[in-house]
Formats: structure tokens, sequence, C-alpha cells
């Protein structure tokens, strides 16, 4: 079976082919810049010339009917025809509470799916217009939906209420959704994988550590809870994202500088987190090399990114009654020596010991204590497409 996993943006598109025989993967590339005359192709296939291309592209339709055209090229194309794909699996932001696991598109699905986009408009949209442009475009492809949201389902209602007037929550829908699902129960499965255990019997601590950022509680191979909230904010200080905070501050500057709720939004979505600490600098990677070269600032950001990092794992380990594994992914989590070092310093009282030189190697398992430490790179692309065949073949 070969699937496409598509992954649309306001202005770009993820894709990646693979075959599911043994979960190989046969190309993959973006297209940015979507609605500009100036548009670009990246294209990489597998053991090939990897290619690019400035194109004018109007729509999302016209960038999947691009990937396409370009996965069947006759030069550098990977399939002969699009009837080789046999589904098409799209990434999508929001379930809301309508989906609890991933699901074969209807009409009726995709209305529900238009129904969640109040919960993030920025993202669902664009999701929707990709699943109408391939139902168009490869009529004879399953489509599968597999939200960021769903894996959270679980969670029971002492950890998705907020305590604030319960008719938000029956009214309006507000409560914890959490996201990076897929990423979060790939890395808890891998990890029971590698470990050679069942994961029912496991109790895992995932960090997402990326430029959005978020932990959760996986107790029996079930979310139980995690950090992002009613959107992506809440939690961990991330590169741009304040996390948990106050939630009187905003009011409190909005009322002192005259800000609307929509210049508030800016400030803690784009210019807190990292970028607001250190003034500017929201990667990583910098901040650790002016944290090694003793810059104050940069030095008190990554201490704070740290201790947010290390009161989630701790707070976790309390809800589940103790943790088994701790599993580091994504671009922070999977690169950085320093940070895990950081974390783990303060979790020896749980059991939690490093092996020093295993975490500089970015090893898979780094720990010599009872409580596993792993680096598990993410892979949120062959999550979705073998969920995608999942759903199909649970259809059949
Ligand atoms: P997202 O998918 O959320 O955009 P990624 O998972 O790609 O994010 O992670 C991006 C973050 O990872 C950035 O802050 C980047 O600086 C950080 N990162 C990438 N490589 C390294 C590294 N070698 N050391 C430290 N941080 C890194």
């Amino acid at each position: 079976m070969k699937v496409l996993v598509l992954n649309c943006g306001s202005s770009s598109l993820k894709f990646q082919l693979f075959n599911m025989e043994k979960n190989d993967k046969l190309a993959a590339g973006i297209v940015e810049r979507i609605g500009n005359e100036d548009a670009k192709i990246k294209y990489a296939p597998t053991g090939r010339d990897k290619y690019a291309e400035v194109l004018p592209v109007k729509d999302h339709e016209e960038a999947i009917d691009l990937v396409l055209k370009t996965l069947c090229s006759p030069e550098r194309g990977i399939i002969r025809n699009t009837d080789e794909i046999d589904a098409v699996g799209h990434r999508v932001v929001h379930g809301a509470e309508e989906f609890t696991g991933s699901v074969p598109v209807s009409a009726a699905v995709l209305q529900k799916l238009k129904d969640c986009s109040r919960f993030a408009p920025l993202h669902n949209p664009p999701n929707i217009l990709g699943i109408q442009a391939s139902l168009w475009l490869m009529p004879f492809a399953r489509q599968v939906a597999v939200f960021d949201t769903a894996f959270h389902q679980t969670m029971e209602p002492e950890a998705y209420l907020y305590s604030l007037p319960y008719r938000w929550y029956s009214e309006k829908g507000i409560r914890r959704y959490g996201f990076h699902g897929t990423s979060h129960r790939y890395v808890a499965y891998k990890a029971a994988e590698i470990l050679g255990k069942d994961i029912k019997t496991m109790n895992i601590v995932t960090c997402h550590l990326g430029n959005g950022a978020s932990i959760t509680a996986v107790k029996h191979g079930k979310s139980v809870d995690t950090s992002m909230g009613f959107t992506p904010l809440e939690g961990l200080a991330m590169g741009t994202r304040c996390g948990d905070i106050d939630p009187a501050i905003p009011l409190f500057v909005m009322e002192e500088e005259h800000l609307s709720a929509a210049d508030m939004d800016k400030i803690l979505n784009k210019e807190s987190g990292m970028f607001g600490v250190t003034e500017g600098e929201s990667d990583m990677r910098l901040i650790e090399d002016n944290y090694f070269a003793g810059v104050e600032r940069d030095v008190l950001a990554l201490k704070l990114y740290v201790r947010r990092i290390v009161k989630y794992v701790g707070a976790y380990a309390a809800v589940m009654g103790g943790v088994d594994a701790i599993v580091f992914t994504a671009g922070v989590g999977e690169n950085s020596p320093v940070t895990r070092e950081l974390v783990c310093e303060n979790l020896a009282f749980l059991g939690v010991v490093l092996d020093k030189k295993k975490n500089d190697a970015n090893e898979l398992l780094m720990s010599t204590g009872p409580v596993a430490v792993m680096t598990i790179p993410t892979n949120e692309e062959l999550a979705i497409a073998q969920e995608t065949q999942f759903v199909i073949n649970s259809e059949e």
C-alpha cells in the first residue's frame, strides 16, 4: 500500500509518500508561499537528486496538483500515475471532542471538521482545503483524517476541565484539548518497543520540545494529562509562546498600555517565550551557544526553560504514581544534550541517572538508573501514514 501524507498550512503544504510494506519513505517535500507568483516546490525523492523550482501556485488545489505531477513526472517521478496512491493521510490540527481517533473522510466528517474550525481558525481551514482538493484530484484514493488532538481525548474530566464557569465548557467547549498528539503517541509506543516492555504496564512522560513544546503523561499507553491546553499557548516556555502565566497579567498590561485582544494575542504567541526573555532570540541553538559563553540573559532563559520542564515531569510523575521512562523528542529534545542534562540533574530524586557520554552522543537510551531516559526522533508523517493504513485495514 502506498500512502501520501499531506500537512496543509495556511501558505505551505508538506508532503511525504510512503510504501507501507516496509514503511519506506519514497519521497518528501514542501510547497511554500502558496497564493504567490513566486511559490516554491522542494522535492526529495529517496536515493535520487533533489529538485526545486520557483513558480506561481494559486491555491492549495494547485499545490496538490503540482505535488502529484512531480511525483509522477517522467524525469524525476517516483510513481507512474496517481492511481498508485492507495490512500491519503491528512494531518488535521483540531478535532475537538468530535474525534477521538483517526477517521475515514466522508461528507459528515468534513462538516464536523468545519464545525471544529472555530477552535483552530488558522489551522483547520487549510487542512480542510487540502482534503477537499485531494478528494477532487485523487478520487480513487482513500482519504483519512489524523488529528493532533485525538490522542489526548482519553484525559479524565479532572485533567481537561479548567476551574472556570462550567457553562464555558458545556456551552462553548472551553477545556484542555492538548496538541502534538501524533508525536507523543508515536514516541511513547516506540519507547516501550525499544525497551521490550508492554506499554500497558508503563508510565511514560513524553517531552516534545520543538519551537512549540508540550509534555504528556502517558499511563498504560493513554494520554492522562498534557501541558498544552485549549490552545497551544499553555504549558512550557516555548520559542516565542509564553506557556503558563498568571492570567491576570495580560488583563493588567492591556489596561495599562491600551492594547486590544489581537495585540495581546500576538505578544503572547509571537513575542514571548525565549524570544521575550532574551529580547529577540528564539532559536535554541543560539541560546545554547550564548549560555555556554555566559551571556546573562540567555543563561536565565535556558534555566527558565528547563525549570518549566522539570516542574511538568515532576507533576506528571505524581499524577501517574511514578514514572518508568522519560522521552525527549523534536528539534530541541533530539539535539540538545545540555537541555536534557539540566532537566535530568533536577530529577535525580525520581531515580533518574543520566550517562553523560550517551547523552552527549544523542543515544536512544541514555540512563543507568531505574528510570529510562531516551531520545527518540519523532516521525509524525510516518505515524500519520501508519494510522491511515490502520484505519483502512480496520474498515475492510
Ligand atoms: P517545529 O516543528 O515546532 O517548528 P522543530 O521540532 O523543528 O520545531 O524544533 C525547532 C527547534 O529545535 C528550534 O528552537 C531549534 O533551535 C532547535 N534545534 C534544532 N537543532 C538543535 C540543536 N542541534 N541544538 C539545540 N537546539 C536545536
